[in-house]
């Protein structure tokens, strides 16, 4: 990719409006756009749902499927540099793509972030660098394979090499029995088994690297997921202690500089027991993209993810970011419109929205919604940041908010 700068506002060499285009409509998208209009860009999408989050707010909205030639080729002629908003984007697309236009992150990157085995082989290779190894795996892509399954891998987690996300694609298996019927249950696609470690806590880190190599770490997130999917994110100083937080950021950047990749990386870390009263870092996957976990950075720091994903595509300068409030995000699941007060009804019930009224009269609160038309359980619908002035009273806004919305506490 070249390092030519593509200056918001500026007419482009197509004779156009300089314009920013995204693979995939979802929420990121949307949120990537929002950012990219905000600095003066013109914006496209490609995404078949004529809903799709970011369709819905973007100049325009290419309704084709990602592999659509036609579309690809409209894509390409609104466009001066093409970025994605999700791993599963078809690969050989960004490859057309790349062939006339900047696409960041490329083909090549996301490819690797598509395939768990070949991510990680990609962190194998980075653990020399980056001092943090994967979980220990074998990759399962024939009974041959299977039976060959080292017995120190279990109990264990199966997981599909491709297509898995919140938890999806995966089983657990304590003995040889469960993983054979597990693999068969998957579909007997390839798959990786990852031995069951136990894990004290979930972390992760944002880098954003430009095409000229300048890479920059966002502070670490601490994560608490909820049946698979992602529920809470606190970046604060009581969040992961700050000898992790270190090794987790120069980690993050070791795998993003081995890729050479360009853009917003994100990669998520296990925090585990070292057996000698310690913790140690495991690496556990990477999205080649602005992650769920980063949404803090929209109203606690001075450079959003979203942002840092512009400036990455468009050749800009990437100044460090600084966090300047304790954050805590929550994530606005569908369920919560089946649960007014905290009361959960059937999920045949007509939907009702949670009461934002009430959290909104709370101080820093920032309700970031996707524009979604229909809630259902377990749908991502948005999410709630909240920033202070300390950690404490972050903490105190949050447990509030919690009990408003009728979930767990913190
Ligand atoms: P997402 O894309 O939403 O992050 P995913 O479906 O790709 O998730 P993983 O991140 O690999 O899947 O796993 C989901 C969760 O399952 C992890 O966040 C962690 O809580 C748990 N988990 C996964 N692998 C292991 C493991 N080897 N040992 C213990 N827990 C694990
Ligand atoms: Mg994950």
């Amino acid at each position: 990719m070249s390092v030519k700068t593509l200056l918001p506002g500026a007419l482009s060499d197509r004779g156009q409006q300089m314009t920013l285009g995204v693979m995939g409509g979802g929420q990121l998208g949307r949120m990537f756009v929002q950012a990219a209009q905000a600095m003066g860009y013109f914006t496209a999408v490609l995404d078949p749902d004529p809903a799709s989050p970011a369709g819905l707010v973007a100049h325009w909205h290419i309704q084709t499927a990602y592999d659509d030639e036609q579309g690809l080729a409209q894509l390409m002629q609104r466009c001066d540099a093409i970025t994605t908003e999700f791993e599963n984007v078809p690969a050989p697309a960004l490859v057309t793509l790349g062939a006339h236009r900047p696409v960041a992150p490329s083909a090549a990157c996301v490819a690797v972030a598509q395939d768990r085995i070949q991510e990680k082989a990609h962190f194998v290779q980075c653990a020399p660098v980056s001092g943090v190894h994967p979980a220990p795996c074998a990759a399962i892509e024939t009974p041959e394979l299977l039976a060959a399954v080292p017995a120190d891998l279990l109990p264990g987690i199966l997981k599909t090499a491709r297509l898995g996300y919140d938890g999806k694609g995966q089983i657990r298996v304590r003995d040889r029995a469960e993983l054979t019927e597990a693999w068969d249950k998957l579909g007997r696609v390839p798959c990786v088994l990852e031995k069951l470690m136990p894990l004290q806590g979930e972390c992760s880190v944002l880098v954003a690297r430009g095409a000229d190599g300048q890479v920059v770490a966002f502070p670490v997130q601490k994560n608490t997921h909820r049946d698979g999917i992602l529920a809470i994110t606190e970046v604060h100083e009581a969040a992961v202690p700050a000898d992790l937080a270190q090794r987790a950021q120069a980690s993050t950047v070791a795998i993003a500089n081995h890729l050479n990749y360009v853009g917003v990386l994100c990669v998520e870390y296990f925090i585990v027991d070292n057996g000698q009263g310690g913790s140690d870092l495991i690496v556990n996957e990477m999205a080649p993209r602005p992650h769920n976990s980063g949404h803090y950075t929209q109203n606690a720091c001075d450079l959003s993810q979203f942002e840092a994903q512009v400036r990455a595509l468009a050749g800009l300068p990437l100044p460090s970011p600084r966090q300047h409030s304790p954050a805590i995000m929550v994530n606005l699941l569908g369920d919560l419109w089946f649960q007014p007060n905290g009361v959960r009804t059937q999920a045949s019930e007509q939907p009702v929205p949670p009461p934002w009224a009430q959290v909104l009269a709370l101080p820093g609160t920032h309700l970031h919604l996707y524009g979604k038309l229909s809630a259902r359980p377990g749908r991502k619908m948005g999410h709630l940041n909240i920033t202070g002035a300390s950690v404490a009273q972050v903490r105190e806004t949050a447990s509030q908010v919690l009990v408003l919305l009728g979930l767990p506490p913190l």
